[in-house]
C-alpha cells in the first residue's frame, strides 16, 4: 500500500509516518531526511541542496525524484511506503504515479494533516528556539509557507480529482491524529474507503 502524507511543513508529517511504519511494517520515504542525510555525509548533493534549503526554497524536482526512485528500487520487498514531504508539485506527482505505473503500483491513499498556519508558525518557533534547526527561523518558514500554498497545494484538486485525499484534523493531539489515520487506512485494507474532504476544504480551503 502506498500513502502520502500531505501537509505544510511542520504539520506533523514525520511524526505520524514514524507511527505508521511502526504499525504497518511499511517504509517512510521523507525526501527532507534524506536531503539533510546528505548534507549530513558531506557529499555533492549535500553541498548543493544545502543554500537552497536553508532558504527554505524546494529542491529540483529531478533531485528528489531521483532519490525517491533510488528507494523504490532498494526497497522492492515493502509491504508499502509511506511518502512524506514528496510529492511537493505536480511534476513529482506525476513523476511518482509514473514510477509507482513501472512498478505495478499506485498511490492508495493521500492523507492531509490540516493544521492552520498561525499554529505552524507557533510550532516552528518552539522547535526553533530548542533545535535551531536553520530553515525553522522566521524568515525561511515564511518562504516555507510561501512555497507550500504555491507549489504544494495544487496537488490538492489533483489528488482530490483522482479520489484519494482524504483529510483528517492535524491540530489534534498526536495519538487522535494517528487514531483518525489508522481508520482510513484500515477502511483501505478492508476495501471500503471513502475519500472524505469537504469538512476541512470549508474551513482551510483547497
Ligand atoms: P522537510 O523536512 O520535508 O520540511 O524538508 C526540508 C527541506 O528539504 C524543504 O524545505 C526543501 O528545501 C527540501 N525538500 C524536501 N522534500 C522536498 C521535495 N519533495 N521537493 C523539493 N524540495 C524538498
Amino acid at each position: 500500500m502506498n500513502i502520502v502524507l500531505f501537509g505544510p511543513p511542520a504539520a506533523g508529517k514525520g511524526t505520524q509516518a514514524k507511527i505508521i511504519t511502526k504499525a504497518h511494517g511499511f517504509i517512510q520515504l521523507a525526501t527532507g531526511d534524506m536531503l539533510r542525510a546528505a548534507r549530513a555525509s558531506g557529499s555533492d548533493l549535500g553541498k548543493k541542496v544545502a543554500g537552497i534549503m536553508d532558504r527554505g526554497d524546494l529542491v529540483s524536482d529531478e533531485i528528489v525524484i531521483a532519490l525517491i526512485e533510488e528507494q523504490l528500487d532498494a526497497n522492492k520487498q515493502a509491504p508499502g511506503f509511506i511518502f512524506d514531504g514528496f510529492p511537493r508539485t505536480i511534476a513529482q506527482a506525476k513523476a511518482l504515479d509514473a514510477s509507482l505505473l513501472a512498478r505495478g503500483q499506485h498511490v492508495d491513499s493521500v492523507i492531509r494533516l490540516c493544521v492552520d498556519d498561525n499554529v505552524l508558525t507557533g510550532r516552528v518557533k518552539k522547535r526553533f528556539s530548542e533545535q535551531g534547526r536553520k530553515d525553522d527561523n522566521p524568515k525561511s518558514f515564511k518562504i516555507r509557507l510561501e512555497n507550500y500554498n504555491k507549489q504544494t497545494a495544487p496537488l490538492l484538486p489533483f489528488y482530490t480529482k483522482q479520489g484519494k485525499l482524504t483529510e483528517v484534523d492535524g491540530l489534534a493531539e498526536i495519538e487522535t491524529v494517528s487514531v483518525s489515520i489508522k481508520a482510513v487506512l484500515d477502511a483501505h485494507i478492508k476495501g471500503g474507503h471513502k475519500p472524505r474532504v469537504s469538512f476541512w476544504k470549508k474551513i482551510f480551503g483547497a
